[in-house]
């Protein structure tokens, strides 16, 4: 009897929770990824944003053995350097005051939730706990981070949900002042670019609608930067592209450069909300994470997000008004192209050309390493735009 493929494996052993793409990746190497049968493939996904700097990228790969050869895991009844120097560097960058380290981006929102919502019973009283998020958002995938998410296909079949959230239109900036108040919230959740639900950056109507019903009800806002932030937004973060200053922020996929992590970043107004007991995790603040992290936050020089400020602006220049496309959209190099041609043909394929591209509801999503070369990226883009035509 043969050994069964990976493939075999796979259908007969994993829960069927994901639609995989016909592809088993052997290695890597910065933008290039080759499968198993040694075809080779532009990296434009980074395994949804995640290898922020590509795969097998050395100085990471250095900051995480070295810290594999001192202790791997220490747990938080005690203290470790790399946890406190991530903590130190993320607040330093974002004017934010605490951290709070989880393992994924819905434990950030989870954290993020929390802290409102004994914010609100603290500071308002009780009965204030709805948080506001908006239609097509995407917050994660545990119970309560799936009520927050504001899309109605991620939801049936599992409820109830956590109570506590209404979604607000953001065609309709107009209504959310109202929707707060009529509803006592404590917080508006939002992302500065909506990721999976189609790379829609957020109007500007709406951002100013948010400003304002936050400073006249005193509401706090929740930036949750899960896949935009650590510089993929050409800032540090997304949300300081639209001048908006949020008492939390959350944030996962790039910052660890491939190992799980997950933060809640807790502004002033929040920063001592929490007290011993309140919250926790066994994996969270992890050492090797954390100085893998530390490696990659320390490279996100102004230099690094000029480059990817510039990578988008090819991105757009090339593929906007290309024949078989229809928009291009997002921000930074989180990229969504709205495609004549039904999507999953075009992702098939690019990736029959050599190329790993992903989608986000009928678009193609486009999220490349910050530092992917150009002449990779134009190459890239030309194989994408022979896929569309
Ligand atoms: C991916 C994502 C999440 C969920 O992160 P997980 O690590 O999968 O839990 C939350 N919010 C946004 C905006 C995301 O893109």
């Amino acid at each position: 009897m043969t050994a069964k493929t990976t493939r075999q494996l796979d259908e007969e052993y994993i829960a069927h929770t994901y639609a995989r793409f016909p592809v088993e990746i052997a290695k890597g190497q910065g933008s290039l990824v080759w499968d198993t049968e040694g075809k080779e493939y532009i990296d434009m996904g980074t395994g949804i944003a995640v290898n922020a700097f590509g795969v097998s990228d050395q100085t990471w790969i250095d900051a995480v053995t070295a810290q594999l050869g001192r202790f791997q895991h220490t747990s938080n009844l005690f203290y470790s350097a790399p946890c406190a120097q991530l903590a130190q560097m993320l607040c330093e960058a974002t004017g934010l005051k605490k951290v709070f380290y989880g393992n994924s981006g819905a434990e950030a929102n989870e954290c993020a939730i929390k802290a409102a919502r004994k914010w609100a019973e603290q500071t308002k009283g009780p009965g204030h706990h709805t948080i506001i998020t908006l239609k097509n958002s995407f917050h994660g995938r545990t119970i309560t981070t799936l009520a927050a998410t504001g899309q109605d296909v991620f939801h049936q079949q599992f409820t109830p949900l956590t109570e506590g959230f209404v979604y607000a239109d953001t065609e309709k900036p107009e209504e959310l002042a109202a929707l707060a108040s009529a509803h006592q919230a404590s917080a508006i959740m939002f992302e500065a670019v909506q990721g999976e639900g189609g790379v829609l950056p957020l109007p500007v109507d709406f951002v100013q609608a948010m400003k304002d019903a936050a400073a006249e009800q005193n509401l706090l806002l929740i930036a949750d930067e899960v896949q935009l932030g650590n510089g993929r937004s050409g800032a540090m973060y997304g949300y300081m592209n639209l001048g908006l200053e949020p008492d939390i922020v959350t944030t996962a996929k790039g910052l660890g450069g491939g190992l799980p992590i997950g933060v809640c970043m807790l502004g002033q107004r929040v920063a001592d909300v929490f007290v011993p007991g309140d919250h926790g995790s066994t994996f969270g603040g992890n050492p090797v994470v954390c100085a893998g992290a530390v490696s990659i936050f320390s490279r996100l020089t102004e230099e690094v997000l000029a480059g990817v400020r510039a990578k988008s602006k090819l991105v757009f220049d090339t593929l906007t008004g290309a024949e078989g496309i229809e928009s291009v959209t997002g921000m930074g190099l989180m990229i969504g192209v709205k495609t004549k041609k039904p999507v999953k043909d075009v992702v098939a394929a690019c990736r029959e050309k050599g190329v790993l591209v992903l989608t986000a509801k009928d678009k193609m999503r486009l999220l490349p390493a910050l530092n992917i070369p150009d002449d990779l990226l134009r190459e890239a883009l030309a194989r994408i735009a022979a896929a569309c035509a």
